[in-house]
């Protein structure tokens, strides 16, 4: 099979049947831009601008060009990024539609009357009257409680100044649904099995593999721009590409053998490759004996782990299972097990993470060509300012003893914090009382949405800063607009990668309406706070240039290059025959059987637990991604709305037969617990998923009357509706979300008030 890089792209769309536009400068979108007018054709005439990529958390470098008028007329990847590698994803061609979306915020709002969650009750506000609230608020609840008691949520893109506002301001309490809903896990268990995390961009040599094994892993349809870049290389280069899904996804497509598990099977098969490369002397001996820990215990941990009893668990064909293992066994050490992103599946997802880290162990990938490269990152000098305070609390008190392997904020366990009742340990004060929302719709992006309100409901104060109103913005107290990512400068972006290298974001063009750079609300907050001497900067372009003359740059370099490379401090990519290594887990090796886990009460090594299966007529709930959107995020964006404006609900053939259900007819879902959609989804019926199973793309189904969102409104239905089942992972805090079963209501159920 031979796939061009473009066509692998193009592919990668062609699930969600829409047109994706790889590097177009997108001429037919930019509102007022004539084709025929070749200035735009012609960089010479155009000015361009550094930025990086704010369409999600990839980060890629680009150029934003501006025409004479100072109008944004495209986006170009910058081909000195090894993000990008000079490309963007179409998501990142439409990240114009941001700046140009006409129901982005555009002044202050404050709620005057009327209950949170209200939004009719609204009033626009000036700049002034919006942060001395927020601050008078924060000052109060810091007399009254602790500033430990204010939270922050963010999620991996913006400014970092909000959270070193927080910080200074003497709470630590900062936390990202892109940890415990997202990767946590397989941190958890990287960690407890190699001694450091995977950390983001996962550090994998994917366009020198043989092999790469993907578990619910779907690139193409996941567009994270480089690692769908390097696999089209692998592919071309004539890679084994493995795919695990339930799904005939856009990568089971370009796979050599597609295994079509049954949910919530995943460690059986697992463990019985482990098996397989164990017993059947795949695995890279040499690798293992000089650098892992507990190879006869795991020998003897899996040993009645076969193909034949995972068949009877997975549904899968024990030859299929044994195939594959073979496949990565020849590859090795060129092999990636990758290690998936969104991960948060069924409560026991670190210990899959670790079989996961287990196999990469075995295969000797790690650190090897072809398996995982020894990133670097560089390191930026931090504007001089006091120590933070340090603060008596933290979210971890509210759960003693629990969580020890965790190294960052769970925000579902801020979330729970909120809610006085729900604390393991209610005597501690320290239950969140006010919410600083940061760029993330917390009612998507946290599972059980009515936990998430109750949270709200105890809070004293909520301030939400975003560039478009979303449904959390809805319950906020205060709403601040925050310039787009063309708008505004932001702070040097520095990836861990292939080499070292920083990016600049700086601004393309005025910010439009009355919204603030996020870095400008965060100052003005730390000083209403009193927080002057962390803030002693005039303004960011002062901090940005300190930093980079600290490093033997300048502001006018970097806006001249955009992207500066670094060479390496480790001169090798990858680990030497027979270096001498010592890795971060407490026996200095790579733990088969991991010593951390053992401390703590957990189990050693991966164990298989069986997890419930769905009652006749209901079908697991699975939910994913399209290449032109980023969760609920862009599809209010009027050019990538254009290309995918609803979704729709995946039924097997079979099923469809049973319900009577054609392509396109509207149905309600209604989850184990009663919970029913909003909204109607329109069926899709194929045979790219297994019969007891449904899936849709995550992030529609918006519902957000009161604060705009028209485009969006009602399109589609809101997958976060049907997750009321969440299996939290003991060792991670990760939300479980896929344990959740759905039906079919043909008719429009009885109109109840909205959720959200
Ligand atoms: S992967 Fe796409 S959306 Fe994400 S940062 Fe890169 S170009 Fe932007």
């Amino acid at each position: 099979m031979k796939t061009t890089r473009r066509d692998f792209i193009k592919i990668g769309s062609m699930g969600a049947g829409s047109l994706v536009i790889a590097t177009s400068p997108l001429l037919n979108w930019v509102p007022g831009f004539l084709k025929e007018d070749s200035d735009v054709l012609d960089d010479s005439k155009l000015k361009r601008t550094a930025t990086y990529c704010e369409v999600c958390f990839w980060k890629c470098a680009a150029w934003t060009y501006t025409d004479k008028k100072g109008k944004i007329v495209k986006l170009i990847g910058n081909e000195e990024d090894q993000q990008s590698n000079g490309r963007l994803c179409p998501r990142g061609t439409g990240g114009l539609g941001m700046y140009y979306d006409k129901e982005r915020l555009k002044k202050p709002l404050i709620r005057r009357k009327g209950k949170r969650g209200e939004s009719d009750y609204f009033e626009e506000a000036s700049w002034e009257e919006a942060l001395d609230l927020i601050a008078e608020n924060m000052d109060r609840i810091k007399k009254e409680h602790g500033p430990e008691c204010v939270a922050l949520f963010s999620h991996g893109s913006g400014t970092s100044h909000f959270a070193h506002m927080l910080k200074a301001f003497g709470s630590t309490n900062i936390a990202a649904p892109s940890y415990a809903q997202c990767r946590g896990p397989r941190e958890v268990g990287f960690d407890a099995t190699f001694g450091e995390s995977v950390g983001s961009p996962e550090p994998l040599d994917i366009r020198n593999t043989k092999c790469m094994v993907l578990i619910g892993s779907h690139i193409g349809e996941n567009m994270h721009n480089g690692q769908v870049q390097e696999m089209s290389q692998a592919i071309d280069n004539g890679a084994t590409i493995i795919t695990v899904d339930p799904r005939f996804s856009t990568a089971a497509s370009k796979s050599k053998i597609w295994l079509p598990i049954k949910p919530a099977t995943d460690m059986a098969l697992l463990l019985s490759w482990i098996n397989v490369i164990i017993n059947d002397e795949l695995y890279d001996k040499k690798y293992v004996e000089k650098y892992t820990y507990g190879f006869d215990l795991l020998k003897n941990h899996v040993k009645n782990f076969t193909p034949e009893w995972a068949a009877t668990e997975t549904g899968l064909d024990p030859n299929k299972i044994r195939e594959a293992a073979y496949e990565m066994g020849a590859a090795s050490p060129a092999v990636i097990v990758h290690p998936g992103r969104h991960v948060t599946w069924y409560g026991d997802d670190t210990q899959r993470s670790r079989a996961i880290a287990i196999l990469n162990a075995l295969l000797g990938s790690y650190g090897r060509r072809g398996g995982f490269y020894i990133a670097e990152k560089f390191k930026i000098p931090k504007f001089p300012h006091p120590p933070y305070p340090k603060p008596k609390r933290t979210w971890r008190d509210a759960f003693p003893g629990s969580y020890k392997l965790v190294h960052e904020v769970i925000s579902s366990g801020v979330c729970e914090a909120t809610i006085p009742n729900q604390m393991v340990r209610p005597e501690d004060t320290c239950s969140f009382k006010a919410w600083l929302v940061y760029g993330t719709n917390l009612l998507s992006s946290l599972p059980d949405i009515n936990n998430t309100l109750e949270a709200i409901k105890h809070l004293e104060f909520i301030a939400v800063i975003d560039t478009m109103p979303m449904e959390i913005t809805g319950w906020a107290d205060v709403v601040l607009p925050e310039a787009t990512y063309l708008e505004r400068y932001d702070m040097l972006r520095s990836l861990k990668h292939r080499k070292p290298s920083i990016a600049l974001r700086a601004p393309a063009t005025k910010p439009l309406y009355d919204s603030k750079p996020g870095w400008w609300i965060a100052k003005q907050l730390g000083e209403r706070l009193g927080l002057h001497e962390f803030f002693k900067f005039e303004n960011i372009e002062e901090e940005l240039d300190w930093q980079l003359k600290k490093i033997g740059s300048s502001l006018e370099e970097m806006k001249k290059v955009g992207v500066k490379t670094f060479d390496r401090t480790y001169d090798d990519l990858y680990y030497r025959d027979g270096e001498e290594l010592e890795f971060g887990t407490n026996t200095g090796k790579i733990e088969l059987y991991s010593t951390a886990l053992a401390e703590e009460g957990y189990d050693a090594m991966p164990v298989y637990t069986k997890h419930p299966q769905p009652a006749s007529g209901f079908y697991r709930f699975i939910y994913g991604r399209a290449p032109m959107h980023t969760f609920g995020k862009t599809v209010n964006n009027p050019y990538l709305a254009d290309l995918m404006d609803e979704n729709s609900v995946w039924v097997n053939p079979k099923v469809a037969k049973d319900w009577g259900l054609k392509n396109g007819k509207e149905v309600w879902l209604e989850n184990q617990d009663g919970i029913v959609s909003t909204f109607p989804v329109k069926v899709r019926v194929t045979e790219r998923i297994r019969s007891d199973a449904v899936y849709v793309v995550h992030g529609f189904g918006h519902n957000n009357k009161g604060m705009g969102l028209k485009r969006s409104q009602g399109k589609g239905m809101n997958d976060t509706e049907m997750i009321t089942n969440v299996m939290n992972d003991k060792i991670s805090g990760g939300t479980g979300m896929r344990g959740n079963f759905v039906t079919f209501l043909l008719e429009e159920p009885e109109k109840k008030e909205a959720t959200v």
